[in-house]
């Protein structure tokens, strides 16, 4: 599939209307690394480190970690790796951890919240980043972030570990960047404040998605009941696009909608400037937007609103069926 798209591998995704879309790819295993070559992604939007620890039968070692992370900082090339830490819980339950047979997972003990009350394998595993960093420049996202606090701690957790770090005699990173996931509703409506300090956001579409249409990811009955391109749903985007672009926050969207190639179109038509998705995504979406006026989008999205539909796919996929 890749190399159907190979022409446009090295073009940015650049639309009709001028506008440049930032593609990143999603990875998390060792194996997904060539991809960044041959997609042309831009960088890695978001590095899954729990899938690490997913694939083993023990905790991995600081060392272990530290020595895969620099690998991947080398593969990257320079390239940005966006490392988000420990997303456990939920869906993704570590065979070597005590399970904690909660009667709602999605909704339960998970990636941040275990990370802040038991705060032993995340700094481990700053350290380890930090380290694989070793000079270079490091990026850190923080998952599941439902409020402003949870941010400022995780944020205090690398702090003190990069004092520890460098009175341990470390090199410390270039340059760090710190930032949070936004899959909770309640993140979007965070004060200003907190849009002020938090140095980037990347949507979390999968769970922002379940948690706005309270529907279970994982549950097929109910999963796809709820459309993407739904009005209401679009409309908490534009919400936190406009207090992003209000506080230049830089926003990035992860989820697996990124790299489908109408919900991209939709999504950079109301200001979504950086998409993070599956390697094999890439071409098909960037082939898409470098056929399209986000201006004609953005116009077929508030003539669909006006009408009262209730997702913008018809008249989106209508105008792609015109254009040719
Ligand atoms: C998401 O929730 O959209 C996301 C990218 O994280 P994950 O799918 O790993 O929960
Ligand atoms: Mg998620």
């Amino acid at each position: 599939a890749q190399e159907r798209y190979a022409s446009i591998r090295d073009k940015p995704a650049k639309t009709l209307c001028g506008a440049t879309i930032g593609l990143t790819m999603n990875a998390g295993l060792m194996a997904d690394l060539p991809s960044l070559e041959g997609s042309g992604a831009e960088g890695v939007g978001l590095f899954r480190t729990e899938l690490q620890f997913l694939i083993r039968n023990q905790m991995p070692k600081r060392t272990e970690l530290a020595e895969l992370y620099a690998r991947v900082l080398d593969s990257a090339h320079g390239k940005r790796v966006v490392f988000r830490t420990l997303d456990i819980g939920s869906d993704k339950v570590l065979p070597y951890m005590k399970p904690n047979d909660e009667p709602n997972p999605a909704l339960g003990w998970r990636a941040i919240r275990v990370g802040l009350d038991k705060p032993g394998v995340m700094r481990m595993q700053l350290q380890a980043l930090i380290r694989a960093a070793n000079g270079r420049p490091l990026t850190i996202m923080f998952p599941f972030i439902a409020q402003a606090e949870e941010y400022y701690a995780a944020r205090a957790e690398v702090d003190k570990t990069i004092a520890r770090e460098q009175r341990l005699g470390h090199s410390l990173p270039e340059t760090l960047e710190v930032g949070a996931m936004l899959e909770t509703p309640s993140l979007a409506f965070a004060t200003e404040r907190f849009f002020q300090d938090v140095e980037f956001l990347s949507i979390g579409g999968n769970d922002l998605k379940q948690f706005f249409f309270a529907a279970d990811r994982e549950n097929e009955r109910v999963r796809r009941r709820y459309d993407t391109l739904n009005v209401s749903f679009l409309s908490l985007i534009e919400k936190i696009v406009e207090r992003c672009e209000r506080t230049e926050t830089p926003l990035s969207f992860c989820g697996e909608d990124a790299g489908r190639p109408i919900e991209a179109l939709c999504l950079a038509a109301i200001g979504i400037r950086t998409l993070s998705m599956r390697p094999a995504s890439i071409g098909p979406v960037k082939s898409l937007l470098r056929r399209c006026n986000l201006m004609d989008v953005r116009r077929v999205i508030a003539d669909a609103r006006h009408r009262g539909d209730q997702s913008v796919r018809p008249a989106v996929m209508e105008l792609l069926r015109n254009q040719g």
